[in-house]
Parts: C-alpha cells; sequence; structure tokens
C-alpha cells in the first residue's frame, strides 16, 4: 500500500473516470452505461465516506454560505480531500451527471476537466488547448488550399483562424 486506503480507492475510481474516455470510443455514451459505472464505483463512493466516518454537518464559514462538512476541521488533509471528492462524486451520481467529468479534446492533451456550462459544451480543459486546436485546424484547412491561397493562409494571423473557426 503506497497511500492510505481511501486515498488509493479514490484515486482508482478517478482513474477509471478518466480511462473511461481514453480508448477512442466514448465508453460512458448513454444513460445505461452511466447507470454501470455508478453501480460499479458507487460502493466506493460509500466506502470511502464510511472509512472516514463521515458525519455530514451544515457549516457557514468564511465567505461561504451554508453547505456541508461530513468531516470535522482537524481531520488529515488528505481524509478531507477524498472525502470531499467522494461528497461530490456522490452528487455527481445521484443526478446522473458523470458525462460532465471529461478529458480535454485536445490530441497532446492528458487533462481532465469539469463541463459546468449549460449547454454540456465545454471540450477543452482551458483556453490555451481550444485555441492551439481551433489554430491547427485552421492551418490544417488552410495546407489543403492549393497555390497562392495556401501562402496567404500561412502568412495570415493565427487568432484569425479562431475567430473564423
Ligand atoms: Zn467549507
Ligand atoms: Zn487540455
Amino acid at each position: 500500500m503506497i497511500f492510505a486506503h481511501d486515498t488509493e480507492v479514490a484515486l482508482a475510481a478517478a482513474a477509471a473516470l478518466v480511462n473511461t474516455g481514453r480508448s477512442g470510443t466514448e465508453q460512458l455514451p448513454d444513460t445505461a452505461a452511466l447507470d454501470r459505472f455508478a453501480t460499479a464505483w458507487g460502493w466506493t463512493v460509500n466506502a470511502l465516506l464510511r472509512e472516514a466516518h463521515a458525519l455530514p454537518q451544515l457549516v457557514k464559514h468564511d465567505s461561504w454560505d451554508y453547505h456541508l462538512h461530513a468531516t470535522p476541521p482537524d481531520a488529515p488533509l488528505a481524509e478531507r480531500m477524498a472525502v470531499e471528492a467522494a461528497m461530490a462524486f456522490a452528487d455527481v451520481i445521484r443526478t446522473q451527471q458523470l458525462d460532465r467529468l471529461r478529458l480535454c479534446a485536445a490530441d497532446d492533451c492528458d487533462s481532465v476537466h469539469v463541463d459546468l456550462s449549460k449547454n454540456r459544451s465545454r471540450r477543452f480543459c482551458s483556453t490555451l488547448c481550444a485555441n492551439r486546436t481551433n489554430v491547427a485546424a485552421y492551418r490544417m484547412r488552410q495546407a489543403g488550399g492549393a497555390g497562392r491561397a495556401g501562402q496567404a493562409g500561412r502568412a495570415a494571423r493565427p487568432g484569425a483562424g479562431v475567430a473564423h473557426g
């Protein structure tokens, strides 16, 4: 055992979630797949909460309005992080929103992100990845053009491609 058990469970669950999007085909394409994933990993969320003796308490502190803490303030950092992740996962699972946990759509980026957009449209971990991908697509289109059009495309500022892409 390298980390505490609850940390390893949380990491394994997180990795499994990440990996559902890595094989080239989306492994969480529909509600049935989400249900299977939630069923397979739901127990780890419960185990995580159980092992940390999570006891949800309504709290209000700093600039935060009422919310739940499930660990005492003096709990070890790893335990607080694990339980907070577990509480968040429980919410994501019961509201069937697992498809909002995504891998960056950029070819050369392995980052994950949470899509909190209203229309579930977020594809990239950052504007950096979004712009890089759009510029690459723009250059690809320009390279496909013949002769002078291609030259003009390469001379254009990359930003122009983003605006029109
Ligand atoms: Zn708090
Ligand atoms: Zn990225």
